[in-house]
């Protein structure tokens, strides 16, 4: 017998090993076994398949088999496989990404708590009394007893967390030793959960007319359609929307995956959903700890039943039985394709290929939907349906831009705030109202420069230049972390005439502060939110009114409900404009709304100032109009014309060699082999915006293929060229990354 095996290696291929006759019997698809591999390493592989076979010489021997039960379930193996040929994966990197590294090392441990529990039978008033009787020698002994006791009966429960003992009754650590000692009571050990829960602690709002009509039309559209996508304003009430709907999935025993981007989840949302849904609810995302993974995949392996997991891309590898509904929020979000690691994959492909799986829904919900998404309801591939007005009718806020080309001009600029911004903020803070500014980069300035001779401090091991941090008077990269103190001397001149380029939000805190002393700044962006769950407490700081002004990136623009915002403010909205992506203009458009709607969201319309050099581009207008629809249309006339996504799928193959040579050579090369294929259009190699990473000198090609191939012939086209530009000894190792539908 023979069974295949997927190692923990980042490995596309998969390898087979002979499972000897010891091993028969317990041999099960989805079990983890120990395998040896390469020179004398051990690994914990999943059994994929397992198959009656003749054993090749080469082939090794299983040695060991860890599980009684599967800890990885067929459907989760069917989905690995589709992920890896869709995304062009290493099924290796995938079951790393996926399982909890407790599983896959094979070291997660329970968490036993310490507690007393009482060797008689403590219902039965004569053993009581017997015992007290014994321990009359020590009054302190026998008040100790008692206590203990009443709190047996307080609880109901006949056992005691020791922790609990200490806190509670503030008893002698000896006395309590005595007690055992006398075999009065015992030690003993409990298994508890790492998993937060909460109780159900209220019930869902009622929805609107308009809530419930637009409730109804997504489980009508469900009857034709897999996927719907609700495009609904800001503060519309989609939220209370994908609860009612979570609820009459519950309440018919189905089972519910509700996905949120990265960063909105720690606080409100989360906090809402919970007090609705109470212990049906499952929490999973990065900020837990491998050992809480662990615990979350043993109640869903275990078929816990009826439950709704939300939780961050990730989630999408958990071993989920049953799944019937995925609910996507904000589902624009960049963070549901993991660009910065492999496997490079994108949470909402995931979810399709779970819908399929398991004859799942989908509903997708987003003010500002992806252009591609748009699309596909536009074409009929997803039913579509659309939420107009916010909740309670609340105006959506006023757009005004402010044209920082006449305001520099007429010297009506105070550092990066307009005069007429500055009053407008007075005016805001003065009804005791709070204000949002937005600027997407964080740090002070984004470079400083010589004004002597031009020269900009670089990082040693990325082409960008450095950022200045004022707070820490460092200089740091924001693509590899190196960071140095800041000399402030040109390294090319010796000048000390060092100026600032572009500015961050540190500067435009610092500015603020200038301007506004009299009232509280605080500052939201990766800088001030490192530590864990300071993201939450300012935010909660914010929300108390503690905060009157809140300085921050693009942290500030997802998905946060704050109430008593008058004025939200973009310093400057054309540094989003300008990247040399095909997606910059649907990022800019969709954070400028996202960043607006957090402005008036309860009972008064607010204000949102947005400055800019270009205030006649049609972009900016799209949003001052809310306009969503002419946005869309103007994306997807210059998509078609320049053969861009959604009229065709891209992948990107990047390289990365030490030395630029080799980068550029082995680039032109894999170029020339992919250029044999006739499936696609080979673009490139190119030079990235940033050349070097790390050391590592970068090249890019950038594959166009017409949606009609199917992707199992691409992923075949792909791993074939990069076989064959391997085969070339030079090029044996040269690292190859490929990315399906990039960002
Ligand atoms: P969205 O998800 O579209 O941004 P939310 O669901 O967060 O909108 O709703 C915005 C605000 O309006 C929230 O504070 C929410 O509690 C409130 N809200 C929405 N619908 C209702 C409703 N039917 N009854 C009471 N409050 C509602
Ligand atoms: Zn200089
Ligand atoms: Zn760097």
């Amino acid at each position: 017998m023979l069974a295949e095996i997927i190692l923990p290696l980042p490995l596309a291929q998969t390898y087979t090993y002979v499972v000897g006759q010891e091993f028969a019997s317990q041999i099960a698809v989805g079990k983890r076994v120990t395998v040896s591999f390469g020179a004398k390493k051990t690994y914990n592989g999943i059994v994929l398949r397992v198959f009656e076979g003749e054993a090749k010489e080469n082939y090794k021997n299983i040695s060991q088999i860890i599980d009684n039960e599967p800890v990885v379930t067929e459907n989760q193996l069917k989905l690995w496989q589709i992920i890896s040929e869709y995304y062009c994966a290493p099924i290796g990197d995938i079951y790393t990404a996926a399982v909890p590294s407790g599983l896959r090392l094979d070291t997660y441990r329970e968490k036993t708590v310490k507690i007393l529990v009482p060797n008689f039978d403590i219902n039965d008033n004569e053993q009581a009394n017997f015992v007290l009787e014994k321990l009359k020698k020590s009054k302190r002994q026998q008040e100790t007893f008692l206590k203990i006791l009443d709190c047996f009966f307080e609880k109901n429960n006949f056992e005691i967390e020791f922790s609990e003992l200490q806190k509670k009754l503030n008893i002698s650590q000896n006395i309590l030793k005595t007690l055992i000692q006398k075999e009065i009571f015992l030690q003993n050990e409990r298994v508890v959960s790492r998993l937060e829960t909460k109780k159900s602690e209220q019930d869902a709002k009622i929805l609107t007319e308009n809530q419930k009509k637009t409730l109804s039309e997504i489980e009508k559209l469900f009857e034709e359609k897999s996927t719907v996508l609700l495009h609904g304003v800001t503060s519309s009430g989609k939220t209370e929307i994908y609860i009612h709907l979570i609820i009459k999935y519950l309440s018919q025993n189905k089972n519910v995956l509700f996905l949120v981007p990265e960063i909105g989840l720690t606080s409100q949302l989360m906090e809402r959903l919970q007090k609705i849904f109470g212990e049906t609810l499952l929490v999973y995302h990065s900020k837990m700890s491998d050992a809480q993974r662990v615990e979350m995949w043993n109640i869903l392996l275990q078929n816990a039943g009826n439950k709704v997991v939300i939780g961050t891309r990730s989630s999408v590898f958990l071993p989920f039985r049953n799944l019937d509904l995925i609910v996507i929020d904000e589902e624009h979000d960049n963070s549901f394709f993991q660009s910065d690691a492999s496997p490079h994959y994108s949470a909402k492909g995931a979810a399709g290929f779970l819908s399929r799986i398991f004859g799942a829904k989908i509903l997708l919900g987003s003010a500002t939907p992806s252009i591609e998404s748009y699309s596909n309801a536009q074409f009929g591939k997803y039913g579509l349906t659309t939420l107009k007005n916010r909740f309670n009718d609340i105006q959506l806020p006023e757009i005004q831009l402010l044209d920082l080309k006449e305001m520099y001009f007429k010297k009506r600029m105070r550092g990066h705030f307009s005069l007429e911004l500055i009053d407008k903020i007075n005016e805001t803070l003065g009804k005791g109202e709070q204000v949002i500014l937005f600027q997407n980069r964080r740090g002070f300035s984004l470079s400083l420069e010589c004004a002597e001779c031009g020269w900009v401090q670089k990082c040693t091991r990325c082409d960008v230049s450095l950022t200045y941090h004022r707070l820490t008077n460092a200089l740091s990269c924001h693509y590899c972390g190196y960071t140095v103190q800041n000399q402030r001397v040109c390294k090319n001149c010796g000048s000390r005439n060092i100026t600032n380029k572009g500015f961050g939000t540190e500067q435009v805190q610092e500015e603020a502060e200038k301007l506004f002393p009299n009232f509280k700044i605080a500052r939201l962006d990766s800088d001030s939110a490192k530590k864990r769950d300071s993201f939450s407490k300012i935010l909660s700081t914010f929300e108390r009114k503690e905060i009157d002004i809140l300085v921050g990136t693009q942290m500030v623009s997802k998905g946060i409900d704050f109430s008593n915002v008058g004025l939200v403010a973009v310093l400057n909205a054309d540094n989003l404009l300008n990247f040399p992506d095909f997606r910059s203009h649907e990022n800019a458009f969709e954070m400028l709304v996202q960043i607006s709607g957090r402005a008036g969201r309860k009972e008064k319309q607010g204000i949102v100032i947005i400055q800019t050099f270009e205030p006649n581009s049609p972009l900016i207008n799209y949003v001052r109009n809310n306009d969503y629809l002419s946005f869309f249309k103007m994306q997807m006339a210059e998509r078609h014309l320049f053969n861009y996504p959604p009229y065709c799928r891209l992948v990107k193959i990047s390289l990365k060699h030490k030395s630029k040579d080799f980068a550029e050579k082995a680039a032109e090369k894999l170029a020339e082999i992919l250029r044999e294929n006739t499936d696609f259009a080979v673009l490139g190699p190119d030079n990235p915006p940033i050349e070097k990473v790390q050391f590592m000198f970068i090249r890019d090609i950038l594959l166009k293929i017409s949606n009609k191939i199917s992707y199992k012939k691409i992923n075949e086209d792909i791993f074939n060229s990069i076989k064959n530009l391997r085969q070339i000894p030079d090029y044996k190792y040269i690292l190859v990354s490929v990315i399906v539908d990039a960002l």
